[in-house]
């Protein structure tokens, strides 16, 4: 059935192995991340068997709750990412050894579930250091240790360690300096409260290329690569992780229509589909196509075809166009078109029921 996402196994795990090489030259456990792959059971196996990987991350916990027996039978503990919802405490306390917070209610509440359930749950304390989502803003040091300490004095929280995350709101790089702002906030906790923190979690894919280069502060501990597995890239700059395949995950579409036509619409421009006013450059007449798929399955804009002379013309709901006059190959109705994908086509592919998931 079309259209697929194909998952290569084989391909993700050697991806894997190169952020496991990685993060052993730099002293980091790894919390690789389902979420994006919507925490696809074929997957999540090859992640649970995979040696270099300590934690399973999921901002779900409806995802953790799927795998999380797996996972623990492995080894591994699975860690929530995102900041607990007070609608889901129990659930957490159940399918997260691990949980990311910042709001002093959320801890109370789960440190009193924990207790209701007689488990000590641990949490990991996020610090914000100028991205702008979730954590105690960098600069307020009195709210994060008091955070700390309370973590630290509920009966059944175990102060697990601290965390941050760049380059998802305000698209900050991580660098040796702001990374080193955690790891001295790092330190006057385990000074100040006479503990030692397990997990100094220095941040996603974007933290990655930071290794090689030799400027990932000794003290961090921990990297949660989700992006950088799936598609092979660094997503601080956008290069190529060495020794990564960046086609583990393709679409693949049927062309369901094929004519000659023009470049540019005919009559009075309005809105689009989505409530935009398209803009059309005239490349006369030419031969499009039309795939069996489109926005509620994929993102246009991030979907890179195999062949390099077909162009992306855009898409609706569930129509996909595409300029393949000079296309490698000499297509008919009926063929297919693979496409590499960047982020936001491979999180609506993955999470649309309407792509069949196929694996080699
Ligand atoms: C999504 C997420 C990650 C993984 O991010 P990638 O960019 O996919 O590597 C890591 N940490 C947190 C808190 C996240 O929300």
């Amino acid at each position: 059935m079309y259209p697929r996402l194909i998952i290569d196994i084989e391909k993700l795990k050697t991806n894997i192995d190169v952020l496991g090489a990685l993060a052993k030259k730099a002293g980091c456990s790894l919390s690789i991340v389902t979420k994006s792959i919507c925490a696809d059971d074929k997957v999540c196996d090859m992640i649970a068997s995979h040696p270099a990987v300590s934690y399973m991350a999921d901002s779900r916990t409806g995802n953790l709750k799927k795998y999380c027996q797996k996972a623990h039978e492995a080894g591994k503990q699975t860690l929530l990412l995102r900041l607990p919802m007070m609608d889901e405490i129990e659930d957490v306390v159940k399918y997260a050894d691990i949980s990311f917070n910042s709001e002093i209610a959320t801890i109370e509440a789960l440190n009193k579930e924990a207790a209701r359930q007689g488990v000590i749950h641990k949490v990991v304390l996020m610090i914000d250091l100028g991205d702008l989502r979730e954590g105690i803003f960098f600069k307020n040091r009195e709210e994060i240790l008091k955070a700390a300490q309370k973590i630290n004095d509920a009966e059944n929280l175990n102060l697990y360690g601290i965390s941050t995350n760049l380059t998802c709101y305000g698209a900050i790089i991580p660098k040796f300096d702001n990374l080193s702002v955690l790891c001295e906030i790092a330190e006057e906790i385990e000074n100040k409260l006479g503990v030692k923190l397990e997990m100094i979690s220095g941040g996603n894919s974007s933290s990655v290329y930071l290794i090689d280069k030799g400027q990932l502060p000794d003290k961090i501990n921990n990297l949660r690569p989700g992006e950088s597995y799936l598609l092979g890239n660094d997503t601080a700059y956008g290069t190529r992780i060495e020794g990564t395949f960046d086609d583990a995950l393709m679409i693949e579409a049927q062309i369901i229509e094929l004519k000659k036509k023009p470049s540019v619409p005919i009559g009075e421009v309005g809105m689009d589909a989505f409530g935009n006013r398209p803009e059309f450059e005239d490349h006369g007449i030419i031969t499009r196509a039309i795939l069996g798929i489109g926005e509620q399955d994929m993102d246009a804009c991030g979907m890179i075809p195999l062949d390099e002379n077909i162009r992306v013309l855009g898409a609706s709901s569930d129509h996909m166009l595409l300029d393949v006059t000079n296309a490698k190959q000499q297509f008919s109705i009926g063929d297919t078109v693979k496409f590499k994908l960047k982020f936001g086509a491979m999180l609506k592919a993955a999470t649309s029921e309407y792509v069949e998931k196929i694996y080699k």
